[in-house]
């Protein structure tokens, strides 16, 4: 299960990220996940909400952005979206295309709050 690991790393960029801005907390992440990226969602979603589990950063959202497949016709240079392992372009239906986008795993934002005056 390599999303703990993919868990693990983004919220140390996470602490890292609030670690520059003192007085904030971090309140939500969004990550952008392409579909060649091989990452479930949910586990990954299961292994984020374990490891900040009565941690600071409990209660962090996590929002997950889908990418889909997609390609460029080596041909006409059109882009388009993979959908069932149909590789034909659809503007010119040349079967020679290349990947350019849909592996993309990396962090998208993150949004700090100010920390809340405390109440005692
Ligand atoms: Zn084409």
């Amino acid at each position: 299960m390599h999303e703990l690991g993919i868990a693990q790393s983004v919220l140390e960029a996470v602490s890292a990220e609030a670690a520059r801005h003192p007085g904030s907390r971090p309140v939500k992440v969004a990550m952008r996940i392409g579909e060649l990226a091989a990452v479930d969602p949910e586990a990954l979603r299961f292994a984020f909400e374990a490891l900040t589990l009565d941690t600071e950063l409990e209660g962090l959202e996590l929002e997950i952005e889908t990418c889909p497949r997609r390609h460029r016709c080596l041909d006409c240079s059109t882009e388009f979206l993979v959908k069932d392992f149909d590789f034909a372009c659809t503007r010119c239906a040349s079967t020679r295309s290349q990947c350019i986008s849909g592996d993309q795993l990396e962090l998208a934002f993150l949004e700090l709050a100010e920390h809340e005056p405390s109440s005692t």
